[in-house]
């Protein structure tokens, strides 16, 4: 896989700084900016929001993580800026955008968003255990099995649009135009909006700073070719200045044509690699190892491999175009995967053999091959704590070597559970 090199990270923090325009820093560590007249945003590590001061009131796009954030932003908003907050708009229901929005309704907007918007609130309501699970795997957080009395307590406080739309809708306030768009890309629920007065789109998590966020080893499928085209969209609109990932990160003069052009063409060859793969029966799993970016796209600073990876992007646009059969007969309707290691295991019948193949592939540097093989006696035979020790060892070599957060956290977690799994062996023995 590529890696982001210390170099190209370190040229594109230059450039961002660069952007900052007037900066404060909070103690709770949320940036405040003021990049352009009558605009501001807030952005703490993982979340952001950005507010249009117009001359009726202020508009409000996305409302960060969390209340303790939202609630530091409201107190910056109505100390630099005037009216109350008139509208906020979601540009997706993700929680890093919509999780503070219970602070801002003290004055009383009108919450607007896409018209798919509040059935995914539904599902994370829903899916609550499973997905403290997941973000235990994909951000390294610890694992909670919450009761379901504080479920509810947390999911009482999500507020849900007042207004929903599917398509364009537009409004004005003041002296502003506020153009919204839906459209499906990382989200179904997605919404990006262009201010025509100021040359401004804010386009939430169509553009997060790095290879796009198309595909998610946890999550369901992503919408790679509307995605690109809202894209193109925003390109059409030729804006000066672009706000994106909630307004965390912006991009103004060259930028701008850099970072989307960059997004356009990485999506659209990946998507089109992706088709003629299908087309031409080639299984996923050679896909996932076939398919690249174009060698000129490899190292371009907006598209480093920091949070997804092509391999996560490929399953994506498959999965999205296709069922779950691969045309091998053994696995239209497959037996569970723990009952056919159990049989190859008997087959080989020694735990050495296995453990000793994958250990050879291990030295020969073939790591993932190697913990797929492993992975026939740690099924087999899940007390086995050689298997377990050396399957720790290949998770930290894929690990060290991974600068994709999201593959990353998932090599650490898995090895954090391997030695759970063991300390609990040895301490039943010498209990
Ligand atoms: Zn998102």
């Amino acid at each position: 896989m590529k890696v982001m090199s210390e170099k190209s990270g370190k040229s594109m923090r230059k450039r961002s700084d660069k952007l900052k325009g007037l900066q404060v820093i909070t103690s709770q560590g949320i940036k405040f900016r003021h990049p352009m007249k009558d605009v501001h945003t807030a952005s703490m590590i993982i979340s952001g929001c950005g507010w249009v001061d117009t001359d009726d009131g202020i508009v409000l796009i996305d409302t960060l993580i969390n209340k303790k954030a939202a609630k530091t932003t409201y107190d910056k908003i109505h100390e630099v800026s005037k009216g109350r907050i008139k509208y906020i708009i979601y540009t997706h229901g993700h929680g890093d955008h919509i999780g503070g929005c219970e602070v801002f309704m003290a004055d009383k907007p009108e919450v607007i968003a896409s018209k798919y918007l509040p059935a995914r609130l539904d599902k994370y309501r829903m899916l609550a255990q499973h997905r403290n699970r997941i973000s235990a795997q994909q951000f390294d957080l610890p694992e909670i099995k919450m009761p379901e009395k504080q479920i509810a307590r947390i999911y009482s406080s999500v507020i849900y649009p007042t207004k929903t739309f599917l398509g364009e809708m537009t409004f004005k306030l003041g002296d502003k135009t506020f153009e919204l768009h839906t459209t499906r890309a990382e989200t179904d629920d997605a919404c990006w909006v262009w201010i025509p007065e100021i040359n401004a789109a804010f386009v939430g998590d169509l553009i997060i700073g790095s290879f796009p966020n198309i595909g998610n080893p946890w999550k369901p499928t992503r919408f790679a070719l509307d995605w690109v085209k809202a894209l193109e969209e925003v390109r059409a609109k030729e804006p000066e200045i672009i706000f994106a990932s909630g307004a965390g990160i912006m991009y103004r003069d060259d930028d701008v044509s850099a970072v989307l052009d960059a997004n356009i063409e990485a999506i659209r060859n990946m998507h089109d690699q992706v088709i003629d793969c299908i087309n031409k029966d080639i299984h996923i799993t050679e896909m996932i190892h076939k398919i690249q970016l174009p060698d000129h796209l490899k190292n371009n600073p907006h598209l480093a491999f920091l949070y997804s990876r092509p391999e996560f992007f490929v399953y994506n646009v498959y999965r999205w175009y296709h069922g779950y059969f691969d045309g091998n007969p053994a696995n239209l309707l497959p037996r569970p995967e723990k009952e056919v290691m159990d049989e190859i295991y008997k087959i080989i019948g020694d735990p050495e053999k296995i453990l000793n193949s994958a250990k050879d592939l291990f030295d020969q540097n073939q790591v993932q091959l190697g913990l797929q093989i492993l992975d026939i006696l740690i099924q087999a035979d899940p007390e086995n704590i050689n298997a377990r020790k050396l399957r720790i060892r290949m998770l930290k070599k894929l690990g060290s070597r991974d600068y994709c957060l999201m593959s990353r956290n998932a090599w650490v977690y898995f090895i954090k559970k391997d030695k759970k799994f063991i300390r609990s062996r040895e301490k039943a023995k010498t209990n």
